[in-house]
């Protein structure tokens, strides 16, 4: 009996409880984290190694039955993380839609997590909910939506969407869908997207029951943009057919080319059909703020919707996303129930209602995700955000200049802050008969450049051709860097020529 007495361990090793101990592991780790920082231009983007190595780095063997103080496993994990991460801090990161996380950001989660307020509930977190209230009236007045409208932070823009997607449905249902769900009508509900929209939209209509084929992926033009005239005749024949339309998302600024779909006229056809008008502006929303976006971009002003990404173009750590409604009422109607374990909804004051945020999406207990974004944004103000967005734009209209003046690459296409582009010796026309040969050239390029870790672009696939893709959403990306990226890619891009030739000789 003796031995099953609880043995209370030194204070360290209790979840580094003492204050003093968590002063001294802080200050260490901050010290580390700040070292990191600086040597993040000098390190490569990835080291590029294969699952079974960083595997390797592991402890090896089961659940250790004895633990080790803190202090030093942190100490110790810090650089494990720093040297087998592939960095998208990195100021040669540019793949994928994935910013470099601002380090006051970093600081702030750090700070959410200690007081840990968890922003269900406004009494449970009083001063959480209003800062993620005015943090999602905030976003709203950056992108030009109405102040006013309903929202909440979520962990991603597949959430944001998501959210969307089931408030329409609601919205749109003359039936009581939330109980009676879909067989409350016969005819099958449909939303309508571009061809180039994200997968978002397949899951979003999987999950919410309406089946992947209640979607339907309208065609584009040839600068991959949702075609109004497409979409019209679509919604008439599935009427037609004794479909129920219900959505129609238009994506302002898609994943692989930044391309925005004309969001005026898909909101006057929205309008015109009686339909939800959803805009995914995961990537692009924020560019929205610049005095001089185009009208298309502007125009998610006239959204039911909108779904933006701070951890995409506002320079947020992971994980942070906003759904934005117009009717501020949508959300909760969409998915509040009122259990019995919890006090009586709404709690009123004397001006407004107090929104209790577990009722206005999927999420009960949530983070403090607010706080990053919302320091985030009073850190940079709306003038420091405009610029560093602009910059953004200007390095990679930067890099498309100098592909498209380089003998050796074909430019194809340059939207927000997105260039796609391949490599193509220059004795090598583009024909049908190089077609298949720089297809394979450029796919061996983009591996061996990924793993090499100089420079990290990503690809996109257009018309059935695959081309190199490059995004800048990093306040850390110089001049420089663009200047070197061409270099870097004809360099490879040449040796790998030379290689293939002669293997197939
Ligand atoms: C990235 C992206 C998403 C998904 O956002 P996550 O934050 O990765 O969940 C949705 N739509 C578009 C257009 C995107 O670029």
């Amino acid at each position: 009996m003796a031995d099953r007495a609880p043995r209370f361990p030194a204070k360290d090793s209790r979840l580094l409880a003492d204050s003093e101990a968590f002063r001294a592991a802080g200050h260490a780790l901050v010290d580390q984290i700040a070292d990191f920082y600086a040597s993040l231009p000098d390190r490569p983007v990835t080291a590029g190694e294969s699952p079974a190595q960083v595997r390797a780095l592991l402890p090896e063997g089961g659940l250790p039955a004895t633990g080790r103080p803190a202090a030093e496993l942190l100490t110790e994990v810090a650089p494990l993380l720093f040297d087998h991460s592939l960095h998208n801090g990195h100021p040669r990161f540019l793949a994928y839609i994935t910013s470099s996380a601002s380090p006051l950001g970093a600081l702030a989660d750090l700070l959410a997590a200690s007081v840990n307020p968890n922003v269900g509930r406004f009494d449970v977190a009083p001063f959480a909910t209003a800062v993620e209230q005015q943090t999602v009236s905030w976003l709203a007045e950056l992108v030009g939506f109405p102040a006013d409208c309903g929202g909440i932070m979520v962990s991603g823009g597949n959430m944001a969407n998501f959210l969307a997607f089931i408030a329409a449905r609601q919205a749109q249902t003359t039936w009581d869908v939330r109980h009676a769900g879909l067989q409350g009508d016969t005819r099958r509900l449909t939303a309508y997207v571009s061809a180039e929209a994200h997968t978002w939209v397949d899951k979003a209509a999987d999950v919410a029951g309406l089946g992947a084929d209640a979607i339907r992926w309208v065609e584009t033009d040839s600068e991959q943009r949702l075609r109004p005239d497409a979409l019209r005749a679509q919604i008439a024949a599935d009427r037609a057919a004794g479909r129920l339309p219900f959505l129609v998302v238009g994506t302002a600024g898609t994943t692989g080319t930044g391309a925005i779909d004309p969001l005026p006229e898909l909101a006057a056809i929205a309008k015109a059909e009686g339909l939800w008008f959803h805009v995914d502006g995961a990537y692009g929303a924020p560019a929205a703020a610049l005095p001089e976006a185009p009208p298309a971009l502007k125009a998610l002003a006239l959204a039911d919707s909108v779904a933006l990404d701070p951890h995409k173009w506002l320079y947020s750590p992971l994980e942070a996303a906003c759904v934005l409604v117009r009717d501020a009422d949508a959300l909760a109607a969409a998915f509040s129930f009122l259990p019995s374990y919890y006090k009586l909804d709404p709690i009123h004051d004397d001006e407004a209602p107090v929104v209790n945020f577990y009722n206005l999406g999927m999420q009960n207990s949530r983070s403090f995700r607010a706080l990053k974004v919302w320091l985030g944004l009073r850190h940079a103000g709306r003038d420091g955000i405009i610029d560093m967005i602009r910059r953004d734009i200007a390095l990679i209209a930067e890099l498309h200049a100098q592909v498209q003046a380089h003998p050796e690459f074909e430019a194809r296409s340059l939207s927000l802050s997105i260039t796609t582009f391949r490599y193509r010796p220059a004795d090598l026309a583009d024909d049908d008969q190089s077609h298949d040969y720089l297809d394979r050239l450029n796919r061996r390029l983009l591996d061996e450049l990924q793993g090499a870790g100089e420079a990290f672009v990503s690809n996109a696939l257009i018309d059935d051709t695959f081309w190199l893709r490059a995004c800048v959403v990093n306040f850390r990306t110089t001049a420089a860097d663009m200047a070197a990226i061409p270099t870097i890619i004809a360099r490879l891009g040449r040796q790998l020529d030379d290689e293939m030739r002669s293997e197939a000789s």
